[in-house]
């Protein structure tokens, strides 16, 4: 069989974020360019990283497709590492219940809010399901993303957990992009268990986890540890069942009350702890001392108008930081990228460097592939993208803006 080969050549700069783990701190800010640069790729994997001189003193350019990359740059392909992309309904009203002024909290007590989302859900087919997912993946191609995490969690039933994990399963097959499911049946509490979190826990621990794990549907439990949903206690008691079943933790933690997710997330030395808005100084240590990902989702900040995690403040404590979008049809209706990055460098104080690591290398750790994805090291899939402009300093710059000219997943170039 013929090898598909594919060479990126004359890149302005060739954007490496070269790594094999999450970077920490002051290592977030290397970014690893290479100035008139070349990668070459063999059936989907990276075979040689340089610059366009290296590259072509080791290969037969002949043999190769060749793009030029005259004037653009080449960068690992993002990884939105926290999204929620499949449910049915959507939660228009409640929006305009938020500009009103009314509280994310205070409308999840009049039955809005996750509740809301939970009854379409369940009511929808996995068709519906798949079709809406399917469209919002192509959205995520289109500004660069090549892993994407999904989460359960609008079931809150055994039969409609399994079906979004499922539609997951199938989608990751369906489309180019990379789909790692996460078990979140923890996310809210549905109305049959009003007032019982801790037995709504049980269930989810006896009933539904053991079917997860049997059926390989999910690679990482998470949990809403929040005040009102499920407490710290719960929220190990839950993570550290799922772990017997094989899957690692993840953790909404400290969004909109101080609890101490931070905490639980270190302890249980979970793959990441996201949100964060509320993290304590303690909190944020203890992260920084851990393998833990804190990973900041400035979208939903933004639509909630709640202040901006400190996200400044957590690499200068020497955390490992991802962005992610947190895509729901509640808190945060949006997978914008360029929106992302503008709000992390303008909002959260991060550098341009600092946002391109927290959405390659990172948001790769973040969903524990570090070793695959998220940076542009030979033997790594081939996935990236070429950016219409010459430097990956235009990505907070161009606000707001799409400047993503090519996806490459696998070796394969999409939207030429
Ligand atoms: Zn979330």
């Amino acid at each position: 069989m013929k090898m598909e080969k594919l060479l990126i050549r004359n890149a302005s700069q060739v954007v490496t974020c070269s790594g094999f783990a999450a970077k920490k701190g002051k290592e977030m800010s290397d970014v690893g360019v290479i100035e008139d640069g070349a990668v070459a790729i063999m059936d989907g994997r990276i075979i040689h990283v340089g610059t366009t001189r290296e590259v072509l003193s080791v290969i037969n350019e002949d043999e190769y497709s060749v793009i030029d990359a005259t004037g653009k740059a080449l960068l690992p392909g993002f990884v939105d590492s926290h999204t929620h992309f499949v449910f049915a309904g959507y939660r228009e009203e409640e929006f305009s219940w938020r500009l009103r002024g009314d509280s994310y909290m205070s409308i999840m007590e009049r039955g809005g809010g996750i509740v809301n989302t939970m009854k379409a859900t369940r009511e929808s087919s996995f068709r519906n399901l798949r079709d809406r997912g399917y469209d919002r993946l192509l959205d995520m191609m289109k500004m660069g993303v090549t892993t994407v995490e999904g989460k359960s969690g609008y079931g809150l039933d055994l039969n409609t957990e399994l079906m979004q994990l499922e539609v997951m399963k199938e989608l990751d097959k369906a489309v180019p992009i990379d789909v790692v499911t996460t078990f979140l049946g923890a996310h809210a509490i549905p109305p049959e268990y009003k007032g019982k979190s801790g037995n709504y826990i049980d269930y989810i621990i006896a009933e539904v986890l053991p079917v997860v794990a049997e059926e390989k549907l999910a690679t990482f439990c998470d949990v809403f540890c929040e005040k009102g949903v499920f407490s710290v206690e719960q929220s190990e008691r839950l993570l550290r069942a799922a772990e017997m079943f094989g899957m690692k933790p993840k953790l909404h933690a400290d969004e909109i009350v101080s609890l101490g997710g931070a905490e639980l997330a270190a302890k249980l030395n979970a793959t990441s702890a996201d949100h964060l808005l509320q993290a304590s100084d303690e909190g944020i240590r203890r992260l920084a001392e851990s393998n833990t990902v804190a990973t900041l989702l400035p979208l939903t900040a933004f639509s909630l108008h709640e202040p901006y995690a400190r996200g400044r403040e957590m690499i200068d404590a020497g955390c490992a930081v991802a962005l992610a979008s947190d895509l729901n049809p509640g808190s945060c209706f949006s997978c914008s990228i360029p929106m992302l990055i503008a709000l992390a460098c303008i909002y959260m104080k991060l550098t341009p460097e600092e946002a391109v690591t927290a959405l390659t290398i990172n948001g790769a750790a973040a969903v524990g592939r570090a070793d695959t994805i998220g940076s542009l090291d030979v033997g790594k899939k081939a996935d990236m993208i070429l950016l219409r402009y010459p430097s990956y300093k235009f990505l907070p710059y161009h606000i707001g803006m799409n400047i993503v000219e090519k996806t490459i997943k696998n070796g394969k170039t999409y939207h030429p």
